[in-house]
């Protein structure tokens, strides 16, 4: 584990330093000026990292030079004069100079251990951001895919699928005048992965905390729906998420479901999606409840096709659930399904990742969402511990491979987004046979469309339409906190709602 000292003429750059050089080195730790003295008498032993911009011929020079005790000393320069063109704005300028310090990190990697990312200068969750912002600013296609090489430093992998997500993406962006989305939490589930890092309270040991919550999120539905009509603001799309939303029993939900269609009613037919997570937790009975309250969408997650994983990684169903509850929804006539999958889980290699593969394609959902392991800190497991068998160079290239399989089977990756800590520096895709892309994950990830939060955990999203500025309110995730808090919560939504369609 290397310890690093930073240092930048920017001001408040220490963030963005670190998370260049987590994005190289997950495992860096970081010392302040105040230690730095007493730790390299103790040990001699960090990396002192310093970064300087100075202003020069309406440009920038920008310098960075690592020091290691007893290794010497690389350094690194060079120039940026776009800066100074006058399509940059205040916010553009602040934004350049920081992209300018995390490329000089960058290059003191390269130079001096042979260390590159495929993301290059992105530590962000979400990248396609950055080439929606190249296509907004009038770069064409293939313009906005050379500068996230040049500037942002991606491999041509990563610019590639961005692009090709962008450009499915783009026309969902149009806005569409009295419309809003819908997000509805419910944090419960009937036991806890051991990896999970979500706001997911187990039945077995919560269940007690669920009617109070359910009655809050009841009120907070008939409250918002009442206002979101008196103001001519109709529910576009409607994710429940979670958690696990088909935990609830089967009166828990059919309460839940009409009173959503009651108060958020749709003039035709709409994206309705519910995540059902955890087989076990749908029926015949709850799959034809989901249908008669107009939900077309269902997320029927695996993660793995492997029985021994699953059993490692605690989720307490079996492979043969995951097949009878896919043939459910199938009988019912569901129209769009969603598997997920984790990639690089703890004991699997590239046989049980390939055994995997192969045994969803089986099943062909319209959407497919592959994720790559974040080991989070907030999860059950020890990741120290839990041995994750597969070298991150591995893991990358079984990626590379998926993607290609995905695509000769007929999917498009249409969604996609990064999280921290996530293994080999990679990246979650969403799939989806052409023409069934989830708007609400790409509105959502995106940040294009106001939507509304309600339930445990959910954020509020308020999206202004010119500038794209985006102000999130999350709801409490406990769910006796929200309980307590729901009329305040409301009251406050309200109050923005009728700001916003003014
Ligand atoms: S089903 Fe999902 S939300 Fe629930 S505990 Fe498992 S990973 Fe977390």
């Amino acid at each position: 584990m290397a310890l690093y000292r930073l240092s930048c003429s920017l001001l408040d750059n220490q963030k963005n330093l670190e998370n260049m050089i987590l994005a190289l080195d997950p495992e860096a730790r970081f010392v302040t000026e105040d230690h730095s003295s007493a730790l390299n008498t103790r040990t001699g032993a960090f990396v002192e990292i310093e970064v300087n911009l100075e202003e020069q011929d309406a440009g920038f020079l920008i310098e960075g030079v690592w020091r290691e005790a007893g290794t010497g000393t690389v350094s690194v320069q060079f120039s940026d004069h776009e800066i100074a063109q006058e399509t940059y704005g205040p916010v553009e300028r602040r934004l350049r100079k920081k992209e300018l310090v995390r490329r000089a990190v960058l290059q003191l990697f390269t130079k001096r251990t042979g260390q590159t990312t495929p993301w290059g200068i992105l530590t962000g969750v979400r990248p396609v951001k950055v080439y929606h912002y190249l296509r907004d600013a009038g770069f064409s296609p293939d313009e906005a895919t050379a500068r996230l090489q040049s500037h942002y430093c991606l491999d041509s992998d990563k610019a590639g699928i961005l692009a090709e997500i962008g450009e499915i993406q783009r026309p969902y962006f149009s806005a569409l005048p009295g419309k809003i989305g819908l997000y509805i939490g419910i944090p419960f589930c009937p036991t806890r992965c051991e990896y999970c890092s979500f706001a997911a309270y187990p039945l077995n040991s919560h269940g007690h905390l669920l009617p109070g919550f359910l009655e809050a999120l009841q009120y907070e539905v008939y409250e918002l729906g009442k206002a979101c009509r008196s103001l001519g603001l109709e529910a576009e799309f409607i994710y429940i998420g979670g958690g696990t939303p088909t935990v609830l029993n089967q009166e828990e939900l059919r309460v839940l479901l009409s009173s959503i269609n009651n108060s958020f009613p749709a003039s035709g037919e709409r994206e309705f999606t519910v995540e059902a997570g955890r087989p076990e937790t749908l029926d015949r009975e709850k799959i034809r409840l989901l249908k008669e309250m107009k939900v077309n969408r269902v997320s029927v997650n695996p993660q793995t096709m492997k029985e021994q994983t699953l059993k490692l990684i605690g989720r307490k169903h079996t492979i043969a659930q995951v097949l009878e509850t896919v043939a459910l929804v199938r009988e019912v006539g569901i129209p769009c399904l969603n598997m997920d999958l984790i990639m690089g889980l703890p004991g699997e290699n590239v046989q049980d990742w390939n055994y995997t593969l192969a045994g969803i394609k089986e099943l062909a959902p319209e959407n497919l969402t592959l994720h790559t392991l974040a080991p989070k800190r907030a999860a059950a497991w020890n990741f120290q511990e839990v041995r994750v068998k597969t070298s991150e160079h591995l893991l990358a290239e079984w990626l590379r491979w998926s993607i290609q399989e995905l695509k000769t089977s007929g999917y498009r990756p249409y969604y996609l987004y990064r999280q921290r800590r996530i293994l080999a520096n990679q990246e979650n895709i969403g799939y989806c046979k052409p023409g069934t892309e989830n708007i609400y994950n790409i509105l959502m990830m995106e940040e294009r469309r106001t939507i509304l939060g309600l339930g445990g955990g959910a954020i509020t999203k308020w999206v202004d339409p010119q500038t794209l500025q985006v102000e999130r309110i999350p709801n409490p995730k406990c769910p006796a906190t929200y309980r307590g808090r729901i009329k305040e919560l409301v009251e406050e939504k309200v109050r923005r709602l009728r700001v916003y369609v003014n």
